[in-house]
């Protein structure tokens, strides 16, 4: 795992993601833009601004979006909040109940069981509270890296870089990090990335990996960041 001895400019990085993430969400109806198709935010990052950054809600569909996706993680996470807004009624439904609700997203019934002894250990440990540090989240079971890290930061406002697929694909293809894995990126990131981009990065770099940086043949031609980027593994591109 190493980091890249020249830092690139973040500023403008971050501040062409951001543009781009900006007329994306003003002209939905164009949709196959200079955006790509699609318009709509990380469903976590949804859940989080409908639930006023309830950590609850935000641990829940966190656990929900994993392997998941949005649109999925989104209406699942919705649909299992109004049924258990807190961990108490968590608790006391059945977990075939809770798997049912969960489906169907991925590991529905693995994700169920999480959750009931999450909900159980909020209960017992944390006074129906989610903790908020990493160490603390990472004891939950079902609970990650980038799930406790995702947490931190849309929940408790920490600094935090919460890497993906996503993250960690666009990371080694620009040339920030070059790593093997998702828990590599994060440490190379925490040591290249300056501080004040690390809670905004995943939402920027989830929606541009599903929109413009696919996974197999990214959108190169039509890319804001192109300049910046070393384009390492692409072998293919449009
Ligand atoms: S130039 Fe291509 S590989 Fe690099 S960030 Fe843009 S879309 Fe991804």
């Amino acid at each position: 795992m190493k980091t890249n001895p020249t830092s690139p400019s973040w500023d403008q990085v971050v501040a062409a993601l951001e543009a781009w993430r900006k007329a994306l969400r003003e002209e939905p109806a164009r949709g196959q833009g200079a955006a790509g198709p699609g318009s709509e935010e990380p469903a976590v990052s949804t859940v989080a601004e409908q639930y006023k950054r309830d950590p609850w809600a935000i641990l829940v569909s966190t656990i929900i979006s994993l392997r998941t996706k949005d649109a999925v993680t989104l209406t699942v996470s919705q649909a299992l909040l109004q049924k258990a807004p807190n961990p108490v009624l968590l608790e006391a439904l059945p977990v075939e109940e809770v798997a049912r609700l969960v489906y169907p997203a991925g590991f529905y019934r693995t994700k169920a069981a999480s959750l009931k002894k999450i909900a159980g250990i909020l209960i017992e440990q944390y006074q129906q509270q989610v903790p908020a540090t990493m160490e603390e989240l990472l004891a939950l079971p079902g609970v990650g890296r980038k799930t406790a890290n995702l947490v931190l930061t849309e929940a408790f406002d920490l600094d935090g870089i919460c890497v993906d697929i996503h993250v960690h694909r666009i990371s080694n293809r620009l040339g920030w990090v070059t790593s093997s894995t998702p828990e590599q990126t994060e440490t190379a990131l925490r040591a290249v990335l300056p501080q004040q981009y690390w809670k905004g990065i995943n939402a920027l770099l989830v929606l541009y990996g599903q929109r413009l940086c696919r996974p197999v043949s990214p959108f190169c031609s039509r890319c804001v960041i192109r300049p910046y980027c070393k384009r390492r593994g692409v072998e293919r591109s449009r």
